[in-house]
């Protein structure tokens, strides 16, 4: 299968793409057609291009076949298969605890709710579980973590749900020989910080990371680091009925040291990559960039991938320069390659009492300006109004009142569509009254119609002619 779902950018990936998008963790992609999760196969190899195969083993025709077809990539959540829970562990340093951070989508929590399904949370696969939360819309927001707080120790933890029973295994707790500590990336915030597991075996310099080494009767003792790892900070705290020693540290440089020490534990280094939002400036709330704007602009040290790093069409990603994408802003775009992980998402327009000011709609030919803050929007542009200016309103044109900055009235013709030739004459004499000096060189090189052509010889004796009409007979609708 050369297509599946990643769980994390929350969109369909081409095999090829997201192997270079860097590490694998467990549960992270799922088949496009049947939701089952899938690995990575014949990444590297000579004679195969990279793809996706079952974990299972079970290569079901019918999936390799649905997505063997020529199909787009789809950068839609929705497309998702699978309605297994999106499961995260954390740390707290607030309450010096351990989370699981629970995510589901709105289609999944009305379908279990109508369902009457229970999750549960297991430290063995046949023991009784030790957590269970109904999944319902009272106990889960949409894609919204509901972070549950762990009070039972375990090197794995078994999640499920009442409804299919799989029991999905999470390795929390690093359960190596020789000390190993459990890495949990930082996550952006200064003393209440929360740190994400990191649930791949990749690690990555230059970025600080909290790792906790636990034991069941003593203190954990402190351990010698070589000098290429900076020690911030070192804590101690209690919680499950066990000790933990924390610190927050980062790797400075890939050494052979520094690579065995990290390999003895069951981790690999490499070397970080940068992504950061330029533009527009905009907060960030819990793990999103709020951003009130169509598209937004990145610096990356990595080119964005379309079906690779980012949940966009490649359409749609432009490259300003180096480093630099301008990219769109949905209702929620991630990027992810290696450590580096942005999440924007679209911030609705604040509707305060300003911008639901209403707006005076009124239907009119012609206008007396009641103040200076009015403007008349037509073909030719935008012209300021003075007060006590009579205005005749030509089809398309439109007057607009401005308080403050703000939009609150809006003057349009009438249509004078339904009005043509002799009547539509009349109706323009009747409502406007400015005159002007007649001069015959003016309609010269015109066709007239008979109607024009009756007018202006009326004209010529006045010597004057209705302004309007001249108009109108000038760009030949009348
Ligand atoms: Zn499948």
């Amino acid at each position: 299968m050369r297509k599946a779902y990643d769980t994390f950018l929350q969109s369909e990936v081409s095999a090829d793409l997201a192997t270079k998008a860097g590490s694998f963790e467990p549960y992270r992609y799922e088949c496009a057609h049947c939701g089952e999760e899938v690995r990575f196969a014949a990444v590297g190899s000579n004679s195969m291009v990279p793809h996706f195969r079952h974990r299972s083993g079970n290569s079901d025709v019918e999936c390799e076949y649905y997505l063997g077809q020529y199909r787009a990539f789809s950068t839609d959540a929705r497309s998702r298969k699978s309605k297994s829970e999106r499961a995260e562990f954390y740390f707290d340093n607030n309450t010096k605890m351990f989370y699981l951070g629970l995510r589901l989508s709105d289609d999944e929590i009305s379908d279990y709710e109508l369902r009457s399904t229970t999750f549960e949370l297991r430290t063995m696969p046949h023991a009784a579980a030790f957590y269970s939360l109904r999944i319902n819309g009272r106990n889960f927001s949409p894609d919204v973590q509901r972070m549950i707080p762990i009070e039972e120790f375990s090197y794995n933890y078994f999640l499920s749900n009442t409804l299919n029973d799989v029991k999905r295994k999470y390795e929390v707790f690093n359960n190596a020989r020789n000390g190993a500590p459990t890495f949990f990336k930082m996550q952006i915030g200064d003393r209440d910080y929360r740190a994400k597991l990191v649930r791949s075996s990749v690690l990555y310099t230059n970025i600080p990371y909290l790792v906790v080494y636990q034991s069941q009767y003593w203190v954990p003792g402190n351990v010698h680091l070589p000098n290429e790892i900076n020690i911030e900070s070192s804590f101690k705290f209690e919680t499950m009925g066990r000790k933990f020693l924390g610190k927050v540290l980062t790797i400075t440089s890939k050494t052979a040291q520094v690579d065995s020490l990290l390999l003895s534990w069951g981790y690999q280094l490499e070397f970080s990559e940068e992504l950061t939002l330029l533009w527009p400036p905009s907060p960030l709330v819990d793990e999103s960039i709020l951003v009130n704007a169509d598209s937004a602009y990145l610096f990356s040290t990595f080119e964005l991938q379309a079906q690779g790093n980012i949940n966009a069409h490649s359409q749609d990603l432009k490259k300003i320069a180096d480093g630099i994408s301008k990219v769109p802003v949905r209702s929620r775009t991630k990027v992810y390659r290696k450590n580096a992980e942005l999440m924007i998402e679209k911030r609705e327009q604040a509707s305060d009492s300003y911008s639901a000011i209403p707006v005076a709609r009124k239907v009119s030919r012609t206008y007396i300006v009641q103040d200076d803050s009015t403007f008349l929007f037509n073909r030719s542009g935008v012209s300021h109004l003075n007060k006590g200016m009579a205005v005749l309103l030509t089809p398309e044109s439109e007057i607009r009142h401005f308080t403050f900055g703000y939009l609150d009235g809006c003057v349009t013709p009438s249509s004078h569509d339904a009005l043509a030739g002799d009547l539509l004459l009349q109706d323009l004499l009747m409502y406007y009254k400015r005159k002007e000096t007649f001069k015959w060189d003016d309609y010269e090189s015109l066709e007239l119609s008979q109607t024009a052509f009756q007018y202006i010889e009326s004209c010529e004796k006045s010597e004057l002619i209705n302004s309007a009409a001249k108009c109108f007979i000038e760009e030949e609708r009348i």
